[in-house]
């Protein structure tokens, strides 16, 4: 990978009128896309994780987690509470080497199309002094994993403003 180049395998997104942009990771898109196969017909999710350009305009994405291990199958996201949630965001640095970014989940064999619920939880995040994370990313994979799959990427700006994100040809 060269220092102008984008290592192959990454997927890039881009908005059309404003400067925020997402890097997934060729890793983190493997990893999303093998937990959404094992998933079946359930939903799953979790973080991303990873850093920011040195403009701060590019949020890279360099893991993708699972639900974790005291969330119930299902949108584990949305039954996370704050006491899971701390845990999670507590020594995230120091368990990953990168910050928290936003979520990932899987709606199988559906649009990738965020719903209402999947709105209000990222403004509520958003607003959050919790996750530290002003502008959180929204990844949602629809369609089936292992074929057929649609990757939906957004950014939730201030004031809850919906930046809907669009894939870059490489
Ligand atoms: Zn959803």
């Amino acid at each position: 990978m060269g220092p102008a180049g984008t290592p192959s395998g990454d997927l890039e997104f881009k908005a059309e009128r404003s400067p925020f942009a997402v890097r997934l990771t060729g890793r983190a898109l493997a990893q999303l896309i093998a937990m959404c196969i094992a998933a079946g017909r359930d939903e799953t999710g979790g973080l991303l994780i990873g850093r920011y350009s040195p403009d701060h305009r590019t949020a890279i994405v360099e893991i993708a987690t699972g639900p974790g291990g005291d969330s119930r199958a299902g949108r584990a996201w949305l039954i996370r509470g704050v006491k899971g949630l701390q845990r999670l965001l507590d020594g995230l640095w120091s368990r990953s080497g990168g910050y928290y970014l936003g979520e990932w989940h899987f709606h199988p064999g559906a649009s990738p199309t965020p719903s209402r619920q999947d709105v209000s939880q990222m403004r509520a995040i958003a607003e959050s002094a919790r996750y530290h994370c002003p502008e959180p990313v929204l990844a949602i994979l629809g369609g089936e994993p292992g074929g057929d799959y649609l990757l939906r990427v957004e950014v939730f700006g201030r004031g809850g403003r919906r930046v809907p994100l669009t894939r870059v040809k490489q």
